[in-house]
């Protein structure tokens, strides 16, 4: 039986255990996919560990950069995002991928039918979340992307990291002024349920606000987003597109996603 894990800290929260199970049942795929808790500082010797036996790995928070050092060959998007969050054993070596921007991009586009071809983006936060899906957004052909972060500096750097792949530029907080089609909370605020220094201009009736997080009750960005009139979504649907993308990595097929989607929902 093939061996899969998700390497975190912490980790017991993870729900990819539960995901991947439900992909491997829609193809009676016999897998055992296990959560993997490393300590600070100690990602190479448990990744070492398990794939002395293990065929791929999710890898999450704080070890998304660890794990770029520790794959052999990388694909254009981990490359970019300067993190990886699956590796894979391919023949004697081992893969380094980035599956969360395509997964906030199927996400986006096909779960909510909202495609970015011809959209005006602003992309919220420059951390390691915003960094790792410009280049699958870059990809759709949106009008503009615009990067808007508590510390300036970060957006700025970023826009020149990409500004081969798109149009794009960086704005404070004070200069947005007026709406995109698409925003993304790619910033951990919700995470503590802090507010971001937005206002309803950057909002319109057809605006998606997606918000990274996901909960059982809106963040207070999606509470802003829907009270300024836009629609407001959470990011549990990016969590299973980029786990679908990964097991379409290590398997060779893309499972169905909604009812999976729909089932985590249920049990929020
Ligand atoms: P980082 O720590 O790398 O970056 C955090 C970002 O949030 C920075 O841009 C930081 O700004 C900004 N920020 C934090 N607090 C505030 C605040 N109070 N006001 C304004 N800006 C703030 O985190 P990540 O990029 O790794 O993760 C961000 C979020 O994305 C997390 O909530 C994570 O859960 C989510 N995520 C969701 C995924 C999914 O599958 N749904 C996948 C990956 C991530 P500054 O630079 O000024 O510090």
């Amino acid at each position: 039986m093939k061996k899969f894990a998700v390497i975190g800290n912490p980790i017991a929260h993870s729900k990819s255990p539960e995901i991947h199970a439900a992909f491997a049942a829609q193809f009676d795929i016999n897998l055992r996919y296990t959560k993997l808790l490393a300590n600070e500082g100690k990602f190479a010797p448990t990744a070492v560990s398990f794939f002395e036996r293990g065929a791929g790995a999710n890898v999450t928070v704080p070890f998304k950069e660890d794990a770029l050092r520790f794959a052999e060959e990388l694909s254009q998007d981990a490359e970019l995002a300067g993190a990886v969050n699956t590796l894979s054993r391919q023949g004697g070596i081992i893969k380094g991928d980035n599956t969360d921007g395509i997964g906030l991009v199927r996400d986006i586009r096909d779960n909510y039918q909202y495609p970015f071809t011809d959209k005006t983006v602003l992309i919220i936060g420059a951390g390691g979340a915003a960094r790792g899906v410009i280049l699958p957004i870059a990809r759709e052909n949106p009008t503009s992307i615009t990067i808007a972060n508590r510390t300036h500096d970060k957006a700025a750097a970023l826009v020149k990291q990409f500004n081969h792949y798109a149009t794009i530029s960086a704005l404070t907080f004070e200069q947005l002024s007026q709406p995109f089609n698409i925003i993304i909370n790619a910033t951990s605020a919700s995470l503590t349920g802090q507010h971001l220094p937005l206002n309803c201009q950057v909002f319109s009736p057809d605006t998606l606000a997606y918000d990274m997080m996901y909960a059982s009750e809106a963040t207070p960005f999606m509470q802003l987003a829907s009270a300024c009139g836009a629609t407001a979504v959470d990011g549990l649907g990016m969590l299973v597109e980029q786990a679908a993308k990964s097991f379409e990595i290590w398997h060779g097929i893309l499972p169905e996603t909604r009812s999976v989607i729909a089932n985590l929902r249920r049990n929020l």
